[in-house]
């Protein structure tokens, strides 16, 4: 069988009364018939039947042994990070999200990991940042902004080689559009909120990993620490989970028609995105991904602040706002929003520029996508040329 039907076919119908759709388990505790002896739960932070048939779902579709869900993607970003001791050393990508970097070097520094951020495109860099107590490396690809592509199996050959846990957050590819462990990870994140939600109403973040060992260590921090999901956010994921091949695959056609034609407007310098054959890692991606996903990022000709925030307000489709994945469009101004919190003297690192504009492509029709963007640009620089010959 092919993924999409397994998935829609494991999802279990319920026993006791034949429900299709999987019942939402609202309870925190359960009876005992006995002391210590119950029906396989006692209490929902340490298991729920309606997150356990997401978590099931989602090692599934990660090509994983085990899945743990958790109440943000921090959350579940905080969870494999605490499978570290004092004294760990992580390597990491250096334009992962800033959310992660923000815990690196904060509260896991605290807790007496340091990290080393390096270009994961350089195998010597990774080779070099290497030491004797480096435990884990963390990559993320695609990357946020400019969608930057990271060659999974090439990064875990040296994983492998020096005996270091590989992580890989897949929130943008999502899990239909790339399998990180197939590819040697040993340990997939995601943040749930943006695609396997999809629906821009659930926070929520999920763990796979490869070996049953590692998620046995996952699901004792899980219960230990308790950043668990509830049932019903459970329930929604597993809706999203339905229709995520669908969506995805939907948000890359319209991504693709949206950075074609951004590509060919004057008034843009510059379009990232991994599906375009002119992005520097087209290859890489088409390769190592199903889908190239739904975000698209672009510079404007003059890279100017006041005039990317004139777009950014003058599109009517494209709603203002952070975030991604959603099946409504979203555009947002990386510099003042999302990657507010980066230093100003990291931007380069990223890429972000002033002019720099973000797109989370929806699922409304493309032709009307495309008409709303360039109405917006159309608008904003007939007024600064207006000005200008004032
Ligand atoms: C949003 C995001 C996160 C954080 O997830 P939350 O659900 O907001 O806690 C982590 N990684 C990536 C790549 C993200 O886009």
């Amino acid at each position: 069988m092919k993924e999409q039907t397994r998935i829609l076919q494991s999802i279990p119908v319920d026993e006791t009364t034949g429900a299709v759709s999987v019942p939402i388990y609202q309870t925190t505790t359960f009876v005992h018939d006995y002391p210590g002896q119950h029906k396989g739960y006692d209490y929902t932070r340490s298991g729920n039947p309606t997150r356990q048939v997401l978590e099931k779902l989602i090692a599934e579709l990660e090509q994983g042994t085990t899945g743990a869900a958790f109440a943000s993607g921090m959350a579940a970003i905080d969870a494999v990070l605490r499978l570290l001791h004092l004294g760990d050393h992580v390597i990491a990508g250096n334009d992962i999200y800033g959310g992660t970097y923000r815990l690196l070097t904060t509260l896991a520094k605290r807790a007496g990991v340091e990290t080393t951020f390096v270009d994961l495109h350089d195998p010597d860099a990774i080779e070099d940042a290497i030491q004797n107590n480096t435990k884990l490396l963390w990559l993320e690809t695609p990357s946020n902004p400019l969608l930057r592509i990271i060659d999974i199996a090439a990064v875990s050959k040296i994983t492998k080689k020096h005996n270091i846990l590989l992580a890989a957050d897949n929130t943008f590819a999502s899990p239909v559009g790339q399998k990180p462990l197939a590819l040697g990870a040993d340990i997939v994140v995601h943040s749930a909120t943006k695609y396997i939600g999809g629906h821009s109403d659930v926070i929520s973040g999920l763990v796979v990993t490869k070996t049953e060992e590692l998620g046995k260590e996952i699901l004792f921090v899980q219960n230990a620490s308790g950043g668990v999901l509830s049932p019903f956010e459970s329930w929604l994921l597993i809706r999203g989970l339905e229709t995520l091949e669908l969506r995805v695959k939907q948000h890359s056609e319209n991504a693709l028609a949206v950075a074609k034609f951004l590509e060919t407007h004057s008034d843009v310098k510059e379009v990232f995105y991994p599906g375009l054959k002119s992005h520097p890692h087209h290859a890489l991606a088409k390769s190592q991904q199903k889908y190239f996903s739904g975000v698209v990022s672009f510079r404007l000709k003059d890279d100017d602040q006041k005039t990317a925030a004139r777009v950014v307000t003058s599109t009517k489709l494209f709603k203002l706002a952070e975030s991604l994945g959603g099946i409504k469009s979203l555009i947002n101004h990386p510099a003042t929003m999302t990657h507010a919190s980066i230093p100003k003297d990291r931007h380069a690192d990223f890429g972000i520029s002033d002019g720099l504009i973000r797109l989370s492509v929806g699922l409304e029709d493309a032709e009307d996508l495309i008409e709303d963007l360039d109405n917006a640009l159309k608008q904003v620089y007939a007024e600064i040329e207006e000005h200008q010959s004032v």
